[in-house]
C-alpha cells in the first residue's frame, strides 16, 4: 500500500494560521476537547489570536464548551466561511454541519473534504494559534485529517488511568506515519484538587504519563488537575482557563510549553 505522505502546502499557499496544533487522544473521554477549549482560552487570555477547528466528527463538543450551543450553522460569504466567535476565539465545528443529536457516520474522504474546506476557506484572519480538536482514536477519519492539515505538531492527551497508554502509542504511531511532529504528552485528570480545601489527592496515581513520555522519547508537556470547576465551567460554556486559580494556572503553563 502507498505510504501516506506528509502534507505540504505549495510555498505560495497561504497558511491558515501561524501555528497549527492538533490535540489528539487515543480514545474518547480523556478530556481532549476540554483541554483544547481551555488551551484556546489560555492563549486568548495571553492576548494571542486563536482559532479552533473542531474536527471531532463523532462528538463535536467545542461549541458547547465555548458556549456556542445556538449557532445556527456556518455562513458562507464572498470572503469565505464565516467562523463563529466565542470569547474572542474563532470557531468552526463539524457540529455546525450536523443536527444536534444526529449520529455521524462519515468516511475518511468525506471528513477530509470538510476539513480541507474548514482550513482553507474559513475567514480565520491569521490567528497566532489554530488548534484542531481531533476525533479520538486512530481510524480512517483521523488519518485523513493528519494527512490533510499541515499541522506543525500534535499533542496527545492521556489520563493517569491508562498507565499502559496503548491507545496513546497508537495515536503517536499515526502521527509518525504522516510525519507530523509530536510535541508531547499531556496528563489530564492528574491530581484531584478538592474544591473546598485545595488538598491534592492522587486518586489514579500520578507521574505515569511523565514516565511514559520519557520511555517513548517524547516531551512531557504538563498536567491538568481533576477539578470540579473544569466540568462546571465547561457546562456553562466559559472555560475555567479564563478564571484565576490553580486550574487556570496549570493551563497557562501548559499553553506555554505547547508553544515552546
Ligand atoms: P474527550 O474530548 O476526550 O472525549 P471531554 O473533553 O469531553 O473528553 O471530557 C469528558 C468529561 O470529563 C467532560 O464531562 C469533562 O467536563 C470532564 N473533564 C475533562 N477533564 C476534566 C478535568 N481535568 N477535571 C474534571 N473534569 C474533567
Amino acid at each position: 500500500p502507498e505510504k501516506p505522505q506528509r502534507p505540504v502546502s505549495p510555498p505560495s499557499a497561504k497558511r491558515p494560521a501561524k501555528r497549527i496544533i492538533a490535540v489528539a487522544a487515543g480514545k474518547g473521554g480523556v478530556g481532549k476537547s476540554t483541554v483544547t477549549a481551555n488551551l484556546a482560552a489560555a492563549y486568548a487570555k495571553q492576548g494571542l489570536k486563536v482559532g479552533v477547528l473542531d474536527a471531532d466528527v463523532y462528538g463535536p463538543s467545542i461549541p458547547r464548551l465555548l458556549g456556542l450551543r445556538d449557532v445556527p450553522g456556518l455562513q458562507k460569504t464572498e470572503a469565505g466561511i464565516r467562523p463563529a466567535e466565542a470569547h474572542g476565539i474563532k470557531v468552526v465545528s463539524m457540529g455546525f454541519l450536523t443536527k444536534p443529536g444526529a449520529a455521524v457516520v462519515w468516511r475518511g474522504p468525506m471528513v477530509q473534504g470538510a476539513i480541507t474546506q474548514f482550513l482553507n476557506e474559513t475567514v480565520w484572519d491569521e490567528p497566532d494559534v489554530l488548534l484542531i480538536d481531533m476525533p479520538p482514536g486512530t481510524g480512517d477519519a483521523q488519518l485523513a485529517i493528519a494527512q490533510t492539515a499541515a499541522v506543525d505538531g500534535a499533542v496527545i492527551a492521556v489520563t493517569p488511568q491508562d498507565l499502559a497508554l496503548d491507545d496513546a502509542r497508537k495515536a503517536m504511531a499515526m502521527f509518525q506515519q504522516t510525519h507530523t511532529p509530536i510535541l508531547g504528552l499531556i496528563e489530564n485528570m492528574s491530581v484531584f484538587l478538592c474544591p473546598h480545601c485545595g488538598e491534592p489527592s492522587e486518586i489514579f496515581g500520578h507521574g505515569g504519563a511523565r514516565a511514559e513520555a520519557e520511555a517513548m522519547g517524547v516531551p512531557f508537556l504538563g498536567e491538568i488537575p481533576l477539578h470540579i470547576d473544569l466540568r462546571k465551567r465547561s457546562d456553562e460554556g466559559r472555560p475555567v482557563a479564563f478564571d484565576e486559580g490553580p486550574v487556570s494556572a496549570a493551563f497557562a503553563r501548559l499553553a506555554d510549553s505547547v508553544l515552546a
